[in-house]
Parts: C-alpha cells; structure tokens; sequence
C-alpha cells in the first residue's frame, strides 16, 4: 500500500506470530498509516478518536489489536449471554465485512474467537441461537441489537471494547437514537474506539462525552488516488452518455449511484435497451439478494451495479477502478464516501459526476465544500447546452472547460488541502 513510513513494522508493534503469519499469507507487507498510529494506542487500551481516509485500512486498525488482545489475555466473554467486545456499524454489509476480515485475520488462532454478526433482514432465531454462551465479538447494525437485547438475548453490561465505526453516519437521522440507547445499557469503564472520515460538529461533542481521554489520530481525507471528474450533460442525455461511457472505456467493473430506488430501476432497464446489463442494489431488495448481489459485484460476474447510498459506505471492493455518480448524493460527505468505494487501498480509481443543468448549484455546493475545484468537463456529442433554463440556479455555475474528445484524458487533480478534525488546514 501506499503513504505507510519505512521504519514501522508489523512486527515492531509487537503483534503476537498468529498474527503476524496471517498479514504475512495476506500479503499485508507493512502497516498502513492508520494502522501505525492506532494500533500501538489500542493495544494498550487507550481510548481513540480516529479519522480517516475510506479505504485506508481502518478494519484492520481495530480488528487486529483486538483480536491480539483476545489471544494474548485470554480475555473472553464469561457466562451467560455477555458480549466481550461490541462493533456498531451503520449498514448491514459493512457488519458482514468486519466479521470476515476478524474471522480472516484469526484463522490461525488456536482459540477462535467466538464472532457474531447481528443484522436485520434475516432471521433473529439463528441470532438468538448463536449469541446462547455469549460472544467474544459482535458486530452489529443498532436496531436489530436492540431487538436482541429486548428478548434478553444478549446483554452488554459486560462490554470491555466499542467499535463505533462510520460514526457519522451513526450519530445521523435515524440511528442517533438507537445508538444513544445501546450506550446507556454499557459499562462506564470500558475502552471505546470511534472511526469516522467526516467529523461534523455533532461527532465532536459526542465524542467528548463518550470517549475517555482519548488519542487523536487524523489523517487525509481526500483519497488521492482517485481521479475525480465532473462532466456535464443535458438531462435527457444522462442514460445515453453512461452507456457510451461505458462502452467506449470498456469498464470492467463501474458502481452507479443514483438518488432514488426507482432511478436505480430506470436506469437499468434503460441500460437494458442499450445492450447493457446492470443490477441494482437498493433497501428494496431482501437482505440474502443484497449479499448474493454484493458478492457476485465482488467476483466480477456483475460488471455494472446501479445502487443508492446504501452501498456508499464502508464497502471493500478490491480493484474497483470507477464510480459514477448518476445523480448527485445530498450532502458534500456522502460524495467522498460514494467516491471512496474505488481507488482503495492504493489502487487508482475514477470518480465520474454526469452532471445537468439543475445540478450545477448543488455540485458547486459540494466542490467548495470538499476543496476540489474540479474543471466541468463535457463529452463530444453529448454536450449541455450553454444556457441554462430561465428558472435554473445554474446560471452562476463555473465556466465550462473545453470539450475533452474522447473523455479518456485524465487530468491531475490540485493536491488535497486537508482540515484537520480540530479545524487546521494541512497539506
Ligand atoms: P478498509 O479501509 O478497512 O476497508 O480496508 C481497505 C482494504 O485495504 C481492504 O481490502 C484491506 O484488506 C486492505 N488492507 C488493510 N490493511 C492493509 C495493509 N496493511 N496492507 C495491504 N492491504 C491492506
């Protein structure tokens, strides 16, 4: 991986063989940054307040001291139907990526930890049944591990570890209740780790009332091997210019996002017309279709995935090489998570915004908040007109870049200005 310092090892952090034999199998050479900065910190049990870049390995910042931690003081849940360690994530896929990169990274314990996924959309008796004896982990979307902890099937008084990964998106609309619940049922001592890439207002001072004392780690946020470009397009082109897209780069593997389940079954059918075949990966569809369709995304037997923000976050695919924004996400946040989804792991990536006149304001919105300064490009045949409508707010939107031919050419983008989570610029 990229940007990881020369001198800090895997096995200067002290980490136990098991585990060090198992980077080493998956080809983890060296500790990304995150991974220096926090493991050391969690390994003593210190508290963190950890922001950084999506795809910078913060899974296995930590997964790995925790599990080290399970191994080496045989911590383990006791009796009755306690929890040792509780990871709370916000989407039930991103539940079942950390509970197979822990069951990944301890294969070769000679003590498995016992390891629980706890998510809707399945059936709670397996759960119940599984959480019988306790668990040494749970990785858990909030609502269904409230509906598990109301039939008294797990308790987390007991709770020694907190994983609150994709804090923002956990303290947002719609989960900033449950997870308020879920941290009054926890012990008062317990060490509590808090990832997240965003660190609004609201992170800030939920974090101070959460966390003890804790290490602040922050780094970048903009992902800077992903070339970000923003085209433009009269609305009624936008399907026609994604399938030319499509073809003309001959994309292996491109994830679509769109705004609105019904968009991303439009969308599909339209790209059906036009030869192409597309699946969508939306809230609609039943959670073992979700799995079924994330993985064969993941395998590559689905080249285009049309999706809603649902798929934004947290989710690992290796090699993704393009993101296509068909419609713009609400907020400039939820843009860098969208993005995010390529260019992981130090593998180059795209990012493609199609972009109509309606739009212009709120791209603008989004450009100057995240400090992108993107040149709007546009595509030979399907260019917007100049003009906006009369009614449109894009009428004060930047000028336009030359035509760029083909839309292969890729242009260098201005390196990251970064605000640190406690509000100083760095470069
Ligand atoms: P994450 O940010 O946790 O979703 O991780 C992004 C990707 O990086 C995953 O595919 C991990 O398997 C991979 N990864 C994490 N740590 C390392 C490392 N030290 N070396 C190489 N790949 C890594």
């Amino acid at each position: 991986m990229s940007s990881v310092s020369k001198n800090i090892q895997f096995d200067t952090l002290g980490l136990a063989p098991e585990l060090l034999s198992r980077l080493a199998e998956l080809n983890y050479s060296e500790p990304t940054q995150i991974q220096q900065r926090s493991i050391p910190h969690i390994l003593q049990g210190q508290d963190l307040l950890a922001g950084a870049k999506t795809g910078s390995g913060k899974t296995a910042a930590f997964a790995i001291p925790l599990l080290q931690r399970h191994l080496l003081t045989a911590e383990t849940s006791e009796r009755g139907n306690y929890v040792n360690s509780l990871i709370l994530v916000p989407t039930r896929e991103l539940a079942q990526q950390i509970t197979d990169s822990l069951i990944s990274y301890s294969v070769l314990f000679a003590r498995k930890p016992k390891i629980v996924t706890v998510l809707g959309g399945v059936s709670i008796n397996a759960q119940m049944l599984k959480l019988r004896g306790g668990a040494d982990f749970i990785v858990a979307t909030p609502g269904r591990l409230l509906d598990l902890i109301a039939s008294n099937a797990v308790k987390l008084s007991k709770v020694k570890h907190l994983v609150l990964d994709e804090a923002d998106r956990m303290l947002g609309l719609g989960f900033a209740d449950e997870l308020n619940q879920i941290i009054k049922l926890l012990p008062k001592k317990r060490q509590t780790l808090l990832f997240s890439a965003t660190f609004p207002d609201e992170i800030i001072s939920f974090a101070d009332a959460l966390l003890n004392a804790p290490v602040k780690v922050q780094l970048e946020q903009t992902v800077e091997t992903i070339n970000q470009r923003v085209i433009t397009v009269n609305k009624p082109n936008k399907t026609a210019l994604l399938a030319h897209l499509i073809k003309e780069n001959n994309w292996q593997q491109v994830l679509v996002f769109a705004s609105a389940k019904r968009t991303c079954d439009h969308l599909a059918s339209k790209l059906a017309k036009r030869g192409i075949t597309a699946e969508v990966f939306h809230s609609d569809k039943a959670q073992n279709a979700r799995t079924k369709l994330l993985s064969a995304f993941k395998t590559g037997d689905i080249k285009v995935l049309i999706a809603t923000d649902i798929a934004a976050r947290g989710i690992d695919i290796q090699k993704l090489p393009v993101v296509i924004n068909f419609e713009l996400p609400r907020s400039p946040a939820d843009y860098t998570h969208r993005i995010g989804r390529c260019g992981r792991a130090g593998e180059n990536g795209e990012a493609i915004s199609l972009i109509s006149h309606d739009e212009f304001h709120h791209f603008n919105v989004i450009d100057k908040k995240n400090k992108l300064e993107l040149v709007k490009e546009q595509i030979i045949g399907f260019e917007a007109d100049d003009e906006a409508p009369l009614d449109c707010p894009s009428r004060d939107a930047k000028p336009m870049a030359k035509p760029e031919g083909t839309g292969k050419k890729k242009r260098k983008n201005k390196p990251a200005v970064n605000v640190d989570i406690w509000g100083s610029k760095t470069k």
